[in-house]
């Protein structure tokens, strides 16, 4: 039974764009389904329209049951610059009014899984990018998603960083049973991340390959996952 279906969903802008033509696919609860694509080809679009931010023209977004409580991480942090690393965090919950003491003791948790106990007082300035992203994501999962959406959220991050954030990610996901749907250009990262990768076509986008990846987890230095990436790289790579 999947947690929500895209039905031949069309998005065109007021200039013109059609940033989106006769887009399908479903996504099962607790999958990580990447969406891989060259810059332009409307993944961030169809992010927008799996939050509800914006509304297809045409197709249907169907939900098995009520939308589920969601999270967002982009690719800046967008962190609140005069405010500290726990207030940070708890900002999904001050708005949802969940009393201060409570809130702190949340978001505090949610930055110890993301190891940044002891920086709660830090202020953004003093963090650095992958710390920064540390704080965003910390901020999503302390609101208890049960579905999170990334878009592109370590694509300015080096490689280090990328790759440790990769690993956390992935843990604290399957930890909490969230369904990740995950916006990337990196055939690296949707091969290492995903258990399925949607490859999508030039604007306007559409899927134009659905690629299952084996479970379990990857092993960078291994021929099998070179193979992984050689596999979701010729599906992106292939003339359109
Ligand atoms: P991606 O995330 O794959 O890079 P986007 O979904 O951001 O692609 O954009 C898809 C296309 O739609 C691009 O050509 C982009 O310029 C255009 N686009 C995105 N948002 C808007 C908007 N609000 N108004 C007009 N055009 C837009």
């Amino acid at each position: 039974m999947s947690l929500v279906t895209l039905t031949g969903v069309a998005k065109r802008f007021s200039n013109g764009t059609q940033a989106l033509s006769d887009l399908s696919f479903a996504i099962a609860p607790g999958e990580f389904v990447s969406l891989l694509g060259p810059s332009g080809c409307g993944k961030s679009t169809a992010l927008r329209l799996i939050a509800g931010l914006i509304a297809p023209d045409s197709g249907d977004i169907h939900w098995n049951g009520a939308r589920p409580e969601t999270g967002f991480v982009f690719q800046e942090p967008t962190l609140m610059p005069w405010a500290d690393a726990l207030t940070n965090a708890r900002l999904a919950l001050d708005l949802k009014k969940v009393p201060r003491a409570q809130g702190n003791a949340i978001a505090a948790a949610a930055l110890t899984r993301l190891g940044l106990k002891g920086f709660e007082s830090a202020m953004p300035r003093e963090l650095s990018g992958g710390m920064k992203m540390r704080v965003s994501i910390a901020r999503a999962l302390a609101a208890k998603p049960r579905l999170l959406l990334m878009d592109e959220p370590f694509a300015a991050l080096d490689e280090i960083t990328r790759a440790a954030l990769n690993d956390d990610l992935l843990a604290l996901a399957r930890e909490d049973a969230i369904t990740v749907i995950f916006v990337t250009h990196s055939v690296v990262e949707s091969a290492y991340l995903s258990d399925r990768v949607l490859v999508m076509s030039p604007r306007p986008g559409r899927v134009r390959e659905e690629i299952r990846l084996p479970s379990g987890k990857r092993d960078r230095m291994s021929p099998a996952f070179g193979e992984i990436q050689a596999r979701v790289a010729r599906a992106l790579m292939v003339p359109a």
